[in-house]
């Protein structure tokens, strides 16, 4: 009698809590921002596309200690700008800062508005030798064929400044004035840190005393084929916040000396230990502020199974966590993650080597810091023979709101120009140039109103690198709404 009393007591608790669950599922009101679908204004696609394959044909490629030859291409790309666009360059001001790098600026109407700035960088990364000949159309050759723009840049991120370059063009066409005032900024080394393009630009800036209200860099594209549940409705992702970067070096010591008469433990021998440990102890999976709004905004647009996980975190997290962390690209959003990539000692085949060194890369999520990976790596080594020292390290910023009138402005950017596309939040795993201007910004955001199918993703970086003529057309019609969505105070309205 008792134990049927405590059963049926169990049954009424646990259908209580599978109702109070049911509940909050369905009661998910859709997070998306309600738009008016806005008629496409008329583009040339065509000439559009082929003004694009031109700036590709600049092979403008960073490195380090550029110099004359490798800065040609950076001169030539920002003259076939002006000469290209030539009402852009009649309307706004054009400044050169750090010689590669450009500003532009539109005066607003109203001064007193905090201004906003647009991103995109210039460079572009190298092919990687001996990968050339798989290229359909060689990558610096600017071809339009079978519907897309083919060549490196088209992806990252020439589109962006192009795309910028158009839509500026079209707007003032049509008389539009902002009433906040607009900076452009083109960094001309983003793939190399941007220390001399927007790290100039940055006090270049201050000196002007201007405080920017919103940055919107790279990052987040419109994406076909990201989330089976939600097509054929493309995902548009706005990175509200980006993973700091962090470099340690680690350094070994041993006994040195002739290989016949080795030490029991040489300084190879101790970084590959060292290493070891490291990748089998990684950091654990978390979920991180930007994740949590992604699957806020995400779970009242997905099949009701789905939507009762992203809904109930408290129950599922950890099976959602396990279930991201079998797919390398998901398991970055959720993990401090650690990359082993250089490795180095020893100079002869018969010599012990006196030191061993490797370098270990770590992508930090919200909340990590610099100096509590050290202490992290440091403990695990825990080798008195190995020392860790920070390398290059970007300290980590405080993420964007997804509620802000910025976001709402951007995301209905979005939604206008592709009124079915569903609109997320997210972190991005790698790093951009918006980062240097986190002290005179008050909010970043990173989206480049890009479209692309997710097979294309492998361009980035990598062998044929395109964009769709159509889908880059319907990107410059976006910037062009976000640009007049967001340069008016009263189109943002407050929180
Ligand atoms: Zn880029």
């Amino acid at each position: 009698m008792k134990l049927r009393k405590l059963l049926f007591r169990g049954a009424v608790a646990l259908l209580l809590l599978i109702a109070v669950m049911a509940v909050r599922t369905l009661m998910q009101p859709s997070l998306q921002v309600e738009v008016e679908a806005v008629a496409k204004v008329h583009l040339d696609e065509t000439a559009l596309a082929l003004r694009l394959a031109s700036a590709l044909r600049f092979p403008t490629i960073s490195s380090s200690n550029m110099s004359g030859p490798e800065l040609q291409p950076f001169a030539d790309l920002l003259d076939w700008f002006e000469i290209s666009y030539p009402t852009v360059y009649a309307q706004l001001r054009a400044e050169r800062v750090a010689q590669h790098s450009l500003v532009l600026t539109w005066l607003g109407a109203d001064a007193s508005a905090a201004p906003g700035l647009f991103m995109a960088h210039l460079d572009v990364v190298p092919v990687e030798p001996g990968t050339e000949a798989d290229w359909t159309h060689p990558a610096f050759g600017g071809v339009v064929a079978d519907g897309f723009i083919w060549g490196r840049g088209a992806l990252d991120v020439k589109s962006g400044a192009v795309a910028l370059h158009e839509a500026i063009r079209e707007l003032v066409a049509a008389g539009f004035q902002p009433q906040r005032s607009l900076y452009f900024a083109f960094g001309h080394d983003e793939e190399i840190g941007g220390a001399a393009g927007n790290g100039a630009i940055v006090p270049w800036m201050q000196e002007r005393g201007i405080e920017l209200q919103f940055v919107i860099d790279e990052g987040g594209f419109i994406l076909d084929g990201l989330i089976p549940e939600l097509e054929p409705a493309p995902v548009a992702l706005i990175d509200i916040a980006e993973k700091a970067y962090c470099t340690i070096h680690l350094r070994a010591k041993s006994v040195g000396g002739h290989s016949s008469m080795p030490p029991v433990s040489t300084a190879v021998g101790k970084i590959a230990a060292a290493i070891h440990k490291l990748e089998s102890n990684p950091f654990p999976l978390r979920l991180t502020a930007p994740i949590e709004a992604q699957f806020r905004h995400l779970a009242p647009e997905m099949p009701l199974l789905q939507r009762f996980a992203l809904s109930n975190l408290w129950l599922t997290a950890p099976l959602i966590k396990s279930q991201l962390a079998a797919d390398v690209r998901a398991r970055s959003l959720i993990q401090t993650s650690t990359a082993a990539t250089i490795i180095a000692g020893g100079v002869k085949e018969n010599v012990v080597p006196q030191h061993a060194t490797a370098t270990v890369n770590f992508r930090l999520l919200p909340g990590d810091t610099p100096e509590a990976v050290l202490i992290h790596v440091t403990d695990l080594i825990d080798d008195p023979d190995v020392v860790a020292e920070l390398g290059l390290t970007t300290e980590p910023a405080a993420p964007s709101s997804a509620n802000s009138a910025t976001y709402k402005a951007i995301a209905r950017s979005a939604r206008e120009i592709h009124p079915n596309c569903i609109v997320l939040p997210t972190l991005l795993v790698g790093a951009t140039d918006s980062r240097h201007y986190r002290s005179i910004a008050k909010e970043v955001y990173r989206f480049s109103g890009l479209r692309l199918h997710l097979d294309d993703v492998a361009g980035f970086h990598g062998t044929n690198e395109r964009m769709r003529i159509d889908y880059f057309a319907d990107g410059v019609r976006i910037m062009m709404r976000m640009i007049q969505n967001l340069s008016s105070e009263s189109n943002l309205p407050k929180n």
